[in-house]
């Protein structure tokens, strides 16, 4: 599995007979001086400093590290049935992952415009294992894909039309693949059908979201046209006036580029902190510094707010799941974000909510919702993806 940034890239060899992590890795500063490559096998690091041009040397590099005779993973190539890639956006034109071939690349090229930081890192990629591999399959998983069954009227946005029709302004909402893969593994752990729940899904990470997924569909999701709709983030400014832009845009004298800037990176829980967009570094503040409660308490409002518009547009709820780095490590910020919510019939039990990194259910037995806490896993889900898609071909 290969997610590839534009000057980074992560993998992962997973054995599917048992869904074992066989090796991983991160390659830093592509095309960048100072290269670096970590790959992890059993629980070990081993560093590689060399310089990488581009996507291409880097894969080729990972690929020496998994044939590595001390500390790979396999001894031969042909021992890698398929690879498979995230790719950020879809458009409208993909709801669900597909193996590549030359239509879907030119797809992948079509939506460069909407992701410009994301889709073009994303096919060097897949274009660089095509080289290196041409016979293996690959397959695409898209974070847009899993919010393609949002209805016209969540997902259009109430601009003139021409610009859904000239543009394809419109929602698409992002972490597709892990609200997918949480929201299934949430009825799995319950002994239930997905198709048989009301889950919303709060993915709250660096970056974060929200999902309303109504008896298996996404019906709304917090992320839009770009990831920086919806709750704020680390540095992200989620949902604003969007008058706030040009008047900015005028008092400061600031481009485009430059407001688009200042709203991806310099706002969120790092602006209102003026501390850090790490919730960690935040949370060890409390008590202490006045901004890092507001930051702290207008993150947890702005999930509830949409805990309670999921719930209205569901016409109920009956499990809360919480994933990424906040969402699974943040057991403050987590019982902040339901104590609220009593009302509703979601009672907090404060002893099993007291877990880091690990599948619970965090709500009381007799909580009429069930919130719970599950680490994603986007890898395997992409694996998953992957091995459907690919295995008898
Ligand atoms: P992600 O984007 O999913 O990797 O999440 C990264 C975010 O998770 C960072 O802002 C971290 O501050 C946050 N995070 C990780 N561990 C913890 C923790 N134990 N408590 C609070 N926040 C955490």
């Amino acid at each position: 599995v290969i997610n590839c940034g534009s000057s980074s890239l992560k993998y992962q060899l997973i054995d599917m007979a048992n869904e074992d992590v066989m090796a991983s890795g991160l390659v830093e500063r592509i095309g960048i001086e100072g290269s670096k490559l970590t790959h992890k096998k059993d629980g070990e690091k081993f560093v590689t400093e060399t310089e990488m041009k581009d996507h291409r040397v880097a894969l080729k590099l990972v690929l020496d590290e998994l044939l590595n005779k001390e500390h790979g993973a396999i001894s031969d190539l042909k021992e890698i049935n398929a690879v498979g890639h995230r790719v950020v956006h879809g458009g409208e034109k993909f709801n669900d992952s597909v193996v590549v071939d030359d239509k879907v690349l030119q797809e992948i090229k079509e939506c460069f415009a909407l992701a410009p930081l994301h889709n073009p890192a994303n096919l060097m990629g897949i274009e660089a294992i095509q080289g290196l591999m041409p016979d293996v399959p690959n397959v695409v998983v898209f974070d847009t894909a899993f919010h393609q069954t949002m209805p016209e009227e969540n997902y259009l946005y109430a601009l003139p039309y021409e610009y859904y029709e000239k543009y394809k302004v419109r929602r698409y909402g992002f972490h597709g693949t892990s609200h997918n893969f949480v929201s299934k593994r949430a009825a799995d752990m319950l002994g239930k059908k997905r198709e048989d729940l009301r889950i919303i899904t709060c993915h709250l990470g660096n970056g974060s979201s929200m999902a309303a997924v109504d008896h298996g569909k996404v019906i709304d999701t917090s992320m839009g046209l770009t990831p920086l709709e919806g709750v704020c983030m680390g540095t992200r400014c989620g949902d604003m006036d969007p008058a706030i832009v040009t008047f900015i845009m005028e008092k400061e004298g600031l481009s485009p580029k430059e407001m688009d800037n200042v709203m991806n990176k310099k706002s969120g829980v790092l602006a209102l902190s003026g501390i850090s967009s790490d919730f960690r570094d935040i949370e060890a503040e409390v008590g202490k510094n006045k901004r890092a409660e507001i930051a702290l308490n207008q993150f947890a409002n702005r999930v509830r707010k949409y805990i309670g518009a999921y719930a209205t547009q569901m016409g109920g709820v009956d499990v809360i799941v919480f994933t990424a780095g906040v969402g699974e490590n943040s057991v403050e910020m987590r019982e902040q974000i339901l104590s609220k919510l009593e009302f509703m019939g979601v009672k907090v039990d404060k002893e099993k909510n007291n877990v880091r990194g690990k599948e619970a259910i965090i709500s009381t037995d007799d909580s009429k919702i069930i919130a719970m806490a599950i680490p994603t896993n986007e890898e395997l889900m992409i694996a998953r993806d992957t091995k459907r898609l690919t295995e008898n071909k």
